[in-house]
Order: structure tokens, then C-alpha cells, then sequence
């Protein structure tokens, strides 16, 4: 699943092309992963000026200028592509955005930026798994979204987030990481990495970490999104970006997906566990 890095690398490419345009039209493909649904989410949408493509925890957040909001979860495989004019849609393709820049010339907007309509920006919105949801929300409900999730890693001290993982003090620690309240946008492969990091073990309570350790695992946990942001995120399943390629950073991965290999750093054989129904992987011999 598309986590901290990954969501941040879209956002930001979504940003850089489409902050200041309107929704020119939507096309829903597949109804049912939209709220409102069908019609109504398409007349919600079309003629909102974009004031900015954010990202909170695992979300993305189209803003619009007066307020109201899209959010969007890629879940398990969703997906948001640009695409040409001529492109054709796939069995997976939920629905296609069509964009156009704010007119500078009333009588003839596309003569005088020199675009057709072929050549405003499109983006296809796909989901193998359906899991993931587009919804378009009013300014409370927003807000009300937003400040369900921990604060964020990127902009949050080390020692703000090691007070996150204080209590309470009987849960596993890979199982605070993966809850959203605690600290947002963290979930399997960087938590999982973030620990082999900070050389704690996913299985220990809370209440069993020293001050240090704590310190060292927010270290750790922000050192790596940015990380991995830099290499455009890891495609360890489907991911790809809004240019449709692939992130840079599997081939760092110490343990994620490393099962039965061997630990780059000591040699011994990682293991694979499962947290809360999450397989998760560590290195008996670097993690205490
Ligand atoms: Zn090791």
C-alpha cells in the first residue's frame, strides 16, 4: 500500500500541474468508490478552481479555492495517471478528471495560452483491488477528517514524535506505528524499516522502550520517509506515480519483503512475523 512517500511524491506532481486550474469535466468510468455517488460527485466537482494537491497521512487533499475539498485514498492499488487525449481506458480505470488552466482571454481561453482541448491535462484516476475512495467533502467535514490523523513525521521534532510512542504501554510497538493516530502516514514497509534502523524489535511493548530508543526510532522514521521521498518511493507492489513510473527506493529495503534472507548488516536470517495481521520483518540478530 502507497504510504507517506509514495502519497507525498503524487501530491507533489499533482500539484506542480494542476494547482491554479479548474475541473473541466469528469468522467465516472465505474461508479460505487465515489461520494457523493455518480451524477452528484460530477456535479460537485466540475468548474472548482484547484487552490492546491496536499497530502495528509496517507490522504490526498485537492483544495479548492472556495473551501470545499476532494480527498482521495489510493489503498491497496489505486493509482492517479496523467494521460494524452488519445488514451484509451482500461477495466481497471475508475474515472477521468479533465483540467483546464483559468482563462487569460475570455473570447478564446485556449488560442491564448495555445491549447486545444486535446491538450489539457487529464488524469485517470485506477484501483485493481477497489479498495480506494475519491470523496468530496465541505469545509467542516474537512477539517473534522484532518484532525483524526497524528501529527505528521516530516514536520514534527524527533522528540514530538517520541513522546507518540510513550503509551500505552502494553501495545507492540510496530503496532503504534501502523495506527494513524499515533503518528500519520507511517504503515508496513516503514515501519517495519524504521525499526530494523533503530535496531528495536517490532514485538516490544511500549512501555518497555527507553527514552534513547524512542528518540532514536523518530530519528529514524523521518530520516527514512525523507529518504525514500528523494527516491520518488518504493514500488514494492503496484505503485507507480502521477507520470506512471515506478519509485527508486526497493532495492533499500533492509527487511521489508527480505524473509529467509540475510541481514545486509550482521548476516543473520530475517524473519517474518505477523502484527495485527501484518507480516512483518525484522533481524533477530540486529534488533533487541
Ligand atoms: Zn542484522
Amino acid at each position: 500500500m502507497p504510504e507517506l512517500p509514495e502519497v507525498e511524491t503524487v501530491a507533489r506532481q499533482l500539484d506542480k500541474k494542476l494547482r491554479g486550474t479548474n475541473v473541466a469535466s469528469v468522467e465516472l468510468l465505474q461508479t460505487g468508490r465515489e461520494t457523493p455517488t455518480g451524477k452528484k460527485f460530477i456535479h460537485a466537482l466540475v468548474g472548482k478552481k484547484i487552490k492546491n494537491i496536499a497530502r495528509r497521512a496517507k490522504l490526498l487533499v485537492w483544495n479548492f479555492e472556495d473551501g470545499t475539498a476532494m480527498l482521495a485514498h489510493l489503498k491497496m492499488t489505486g493509482r492517479f495517471v496523467f494521460v494524452d487525449a488519445d488514451y484509451k481506458p482500461g477495466k481497471h480505470d475508475r474515472a477521468i478528471f479533465i483540467f483546464k488552466p483559468v482563462a487569460v482571454c475570455s473570447r478564446s481561453p485556449g488560442r491564448a495560452l495555445g491549447t486545444g482541448r486535446d491538450a489539457l491535462p487529464r488524469l485517470v484516476w485506477s484501483d485493481v483491488r477497489k479498495f480506494g475512495f475519491v470523496k468530496f467533502v465541505k469545509a467542516p467535514e474537512l477539517k473534522t477528517v484532518l484532525s483524526c490523523y497524528g501529527p505528521e513525521p516530516l514536520q514534527t521534532q524527533a522528540h514530538g514524535l517520541a513522546e507518540r510512542l510513550k503509551t500505552p504501554k502494553g501495545r507492540k510497538v510496530k503496532a503504534a506505528l501502523l495506527n494513524q493516530e499515533v503518528i500519520a502516514g507511517v504503515g508496513n514497509i516503514y515501519a517495519d524499516e524504521a525499526l530494523h534502523r533503530a535496531k528495536i524489535r517490532p514485538t516490544r511493548r511500549l512501555g518497555t522502550l527507553s527514552e534513547d530508543e524512542r528518540l532514536r526510532l523518530a530519528k529514524e522514521i523521518k530520516k527514512i520517509l525523507c529518504e525514500s521521498i528523494d527516491q520518488g518511493g518504493t514500488s514494492a507492489n503496484d505503485y507507480v506515480d502521477a507520470s506512471g513510473k515506478k519509485g527508486n527506493f526497493l532495492g533499500f529495503l533492509r527487511v521489508y519483503g527480505r524473509g529467509g534472507e540475510k541481514c545486509r548488516d550482521c548476516g543473520t536470517e530475517i524473519k517474518r512475523i505477523v502484527i495485527g495481521q501484518r507480516g512483518t520483518h525484522y533481524c533477530p540478530g540486529c534488533q533487541r
